[in-house]
């Protein structure tokens, strides 16, 4: 039974899908003008893992996050670079869903866009009107929180404290202070026909719109940054609360932030490190270890020894891999190890404790303990004298399934004629006991990454 913490509700629930053995799912993505930096890879990657694990327990999931291609800062880059905002828009949506693909993310079931999706956000900016939730001041259309008997429930604010955390500037037309825009007329930048005037949506109804167009109704997990919880989130649950009389996921997880040596990233600071940066430099494997090391409500202070360590451990797990495979097929000349069933005691125990510690509302840390179990037991396998075929190739199956829940998966080739060539040599020569030309042959192997 796999739990979540709800942070609607603050508890942690059992997980009850709307449909049996199937998940939807929806994650708030980038705003698109500019790359993304590794506070924004992190729910990119844990919800990622998420979506594997729900696979790997069999169900199916549907996982869809956005781009918000309409924004005022799109509208600024595109302004100083003299281009149109859809050149800003598409040049950072490829970079971004190439990052995706470089981070070893599964495809989204869709990633939709605000631009393709103008016709339903202004049907339902009327039915918000219609319904008397919103109200049109000039050619505006506002969001009337005072229509909600809770607003505000998921960041857990009061009603006073949001008033008074809040001002009405002078130069603005709305009647409450926690109002907020629905369609705004403008001037400035692509714009759109709608019953109000030539204008654009604001930024927190199209999550709304999105998940009713594509999921056609309520989904069962809704996740995001926690930084989103207020009033990106609260403000999607008044709009569904207001359209459809019913919440808009049954589930909500927020992940934590990143911070760079102990201080908030921002860019207007420059203590940023853009994910494709740091993933050229380290590759997805360690790149996401660093951020599964810790759970995901956790802040995650992201400073140089992690990487380091991250690198180190994924070097560990990979030569782990790598020197059993080998092993099978110099000894034993088996080069497919996968196993249709594990049966060996203590690996079942290993992977009960993986999934448990998943289950347990997806803590990627303890899974990872797990992992490192398996890890111990499969470099004493590797030292003892009579090997033992099927143990070693359960241990490898399991590690498979695990890297590949984590998204760390990584295919080693067999080892081919010539490196084989090398191994006899060495072999022939330590069985002479001629120990310099052995070592000799081990430099050799070693250089082209092969461990024995
Ligand atoms: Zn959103």
């Amino acid at each position: 039974m796999i739990k979540i913490y709800n942070s609607y509700t603050n508890k942690l629930e059992e997980f009850h899908p709307i449909h049996e053995n199937e998940v939807s799912m929806y994650v708030c993505g980038s705003t698109v003008y500019n790359d993304m930096h590794i506070g924004n890879s992190r729910p990119i990657v844990f919800f990622d893992v998420v979506v594997r694990f729900f696979q790997y327990l069999g169900y199916k999931v549907r996982m869809v996050s956005n781009f918000t291609d309409i924004d005022d800062k799109i509208i600024n880059k595109a302004k100083e670079e003299n281009v149109e905002e859809s050149v800003i828009s598409e040049r950072y949506i490829a970079s971004i869903l190439e990052t995706y693909h470089q981070l070893n993310c599964l495809p989204h079931y869709k990633n939709p866009k605000v631009t393709e999706n103008m016709n339903e956000i202004i049907s339902f900016i009327e039915l918000l009107i219609q319904k008397g939730g919103a109200y049109v001041v000039d050619g505006d259309v506002y969001f009337d929180v005072s229509k909600v008997k809770n607003y505000g429930i998921l960041s857990g604010q009061t009603q006073e404290n949001l008033i008074t955390g809040a001002r009405i500037s002078e130069n603005e037309k709305k009647r409450n202070a926690n109002d907020f825009n629905l369609w705004k007329e403008t001037t400035e930048g692509k714009k759109w026909h709608s019953p109000w005037s030539d204008g654009r949506p604001g930024w927190h109804t199209e999550c709304v719109v999105m998940i009713s167009n594509i999921f056609k109704g309520k989904i069962d997990i809704h996740g995001g940054g926690i930084e989103l919880k207020f009033p990106h989130h609260d403000n999607e649950i008044a709009q569904a609360e207001v359209a459809y009389n019913h919440a808009i996921a049954n589930y909500w997880m927020h992940n934590g932030r990143i911070d760079l040596n102990g201080v908030k990233m921002s860019k207007s600071l420059g203590n940023v490190i853009m994910a494709k940066d740091l993933l050229k430099e380290i590759g997805y494997g360690p790149y996401r270890l660093l951020l599964l090391n810790v759970p995901y409500h956790q802040p995650l202070n992201y400073r140089q020894e992690l990487t380091n360590q991250a690198i180190n451990d994924y070097d560990k797990i990979i030569n782990t891999k790598k020197g059993l495979i080998y092993k099978l097929q110099i000894e034993k000349n088996i080069t497919d190890y996968k196993v249709e069933k594990i049966t060996d005691s203590v690996i079942c125990s290993i992977r009960e404790e993986f999934i448990n510690a998943l289950s347990d509302d997806f803590n990627t840390a303890n899974g990872l303990t797990a992992l490192w179990k398996l890890i111990k037991l499969m470099n004493q396998l590797s030292r003892q004298k009579e090997f033992d075929v099927q143990t070693i190739k359960e241990s490898l199956t399991l590690l498979d399934e695990m890297m590949w829940v984590y998204g760390i998966d990584k295919v080693i080739n067999p080892l081919n004629n010539e490196d084989l060539e090398i191994v006899s040599l060495w072999k022939e020569a330590r069985n002479n006991k001629d120990f310099l030309k052995a070592d000799e042959y081990r430099k050799l192997l070693n250089a082209k990454g092969i461990m024995l």
